[in-house]
């Protein structure tokens, strides 16, 4: 059994030496209650980074030398637990390692012939609820609306931009390649896209794209594309705050922003969410995203990575935008 552990919390951007590879002999005897677990498929996700330092957040930090553990889809195979049997699969945060016993506890089971397995850890897992319950509960949508995205090609990004169409709003996205943009427009109907990393004039773009201005902000990046942001805000805008990845790997304080005043004359609402706020909403937001699956409403994509060893490397791939859609591991 290969397991990955975290072996430096990382200064600024991840590196592979602040990861170890360890390999042991499997354990195959399980105990009443307990699973065997084979990893089949692996979710790397940017929120990670922050459970690799030590700050104080709303989850632990990982613990020094210890197995990362992140969203993983799993092929039982051997079970003395009666909800689980071998050759079932099954999804929950388990550790970065090739094989595992598990008490069965948070595990769900999943079913291959509803829909292929990886997209129960994008957008029928966290991306898609973390994406819906968002600009649902704080975006707070109105059919006729502008919806500006910023990660717009990533999991969560190109689910949002979706279902702001299907709820009937003008769509821009901004991501930081050509290839990208192209993408938002053709495979998800954005409207308008914008590309950070060649445009110059960054609030005169989003003003361009959105001449209607924008009531709703769905923010996964932070820094200057969201300040830039602010300046086209409508009266009653709201900014739901997912995530910074722009920031994540700083080294120092971030400092405050220094557009509030565009909040305080637009009447704006921002507010940070974490998914597991509307944990009750859960099974409310998976029927209307398989829904939407079934109906061929929403679509994704994903990258996917070949390989236990390449676990890392594509985690630290993600904030270099490598990534399209969900970045997956496939063992
Ligand atoms: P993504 O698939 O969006 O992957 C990250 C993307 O971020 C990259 O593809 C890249 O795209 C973009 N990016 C990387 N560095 C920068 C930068 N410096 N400036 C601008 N864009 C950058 O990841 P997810 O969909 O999984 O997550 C999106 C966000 O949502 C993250 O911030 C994450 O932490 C957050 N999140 C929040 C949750 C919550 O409950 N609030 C739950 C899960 C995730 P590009 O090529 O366009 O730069």
């Amino acid at each position: 059994t290969k397991t990955i552990l975290l072996k430096n919390r990382p200064k600024g951007t991840p590196t592979l030496a602040d990861f170890e590879f360890v390999t042991d002999n499997t354990e195959s005897s399980i105990a009443n209650g307990e699973l065997l677990l084979e990893t089949v498929y692996v979710s790397v996700d940017p929120y990670l980074r922050g459970r690799m330092s030590d700050a104080k957040s709303y989850v632990p930090p990982f613990e020094l030398n210890k197995p990362i553990h992140s969203g993983v889809i799993a092929k039982v195979t051997a079970s003395k637990n009666e909800r689980f049997k071998a050759g079932d699969y099954v999804s929950g945060m388990l550790d970065w390692k090739t094989q595992q016993i598990s008490s069965g506890e948070g595990l769900l089971k999943v079913d291959p012939s509803k829909a292929p397995l990886s997209a129960y850890l994008g957008i029928l897992g966290m991306t898609g609820l973390t994406a819906y319950l968002g600009l649902t509960q704080i975006g707070q949508p109105k059919a006729g609306e502008t919806l500006v995205v910023s990660g717009a090609a990533g999991a969560i990004g190109s689910v949002v931009g979706q279902i702001g169409k299907l709820l009937g709003l003008r769509v821009v996205g901004i991501a930081g390649t050509d290839e990208k943009i192209e993408m938002l427009k053709s495979k998800f109907g954005f409207d308008a896209g914008i590309n950070y990393n060649t445009t110059k004039d960054m609030p005169a773009a989003i003003a361009e794209a959105a001449p209607n201005g924008v009531d709703i902000y769905f923010d996964n990046v932070g820094g200057p594309i969201s300040d830039a942001v602010f300046f086209s805000i409508n009266k009653f805008a709201r900014m739901v705050i997912c995530g910074a990845i722009s920031v994540y790997n700083n080294t120092q304080l971030p400092k405050g922003l220094s557009v509030q005043p565009f909040l305080v004359k637009n009447s704006a609402l921002m507010q940070g969410f974490i998914v597991s706020n509307y944990a009750e909403k859960f099974p409310e937001a998976m029927t209307q995203l398989s829904q939407w699956l079934a109906e061929d409403k929403l679509t994704y994509t994903e990258t996917v990575v070949e390989g236990f060893d390449n676990i890392p490397t594509a985690f630290i791939d993600l904030f270099e935008g490598k990534n399209t859609g969900k970045m997956i591991v496939k063992l």
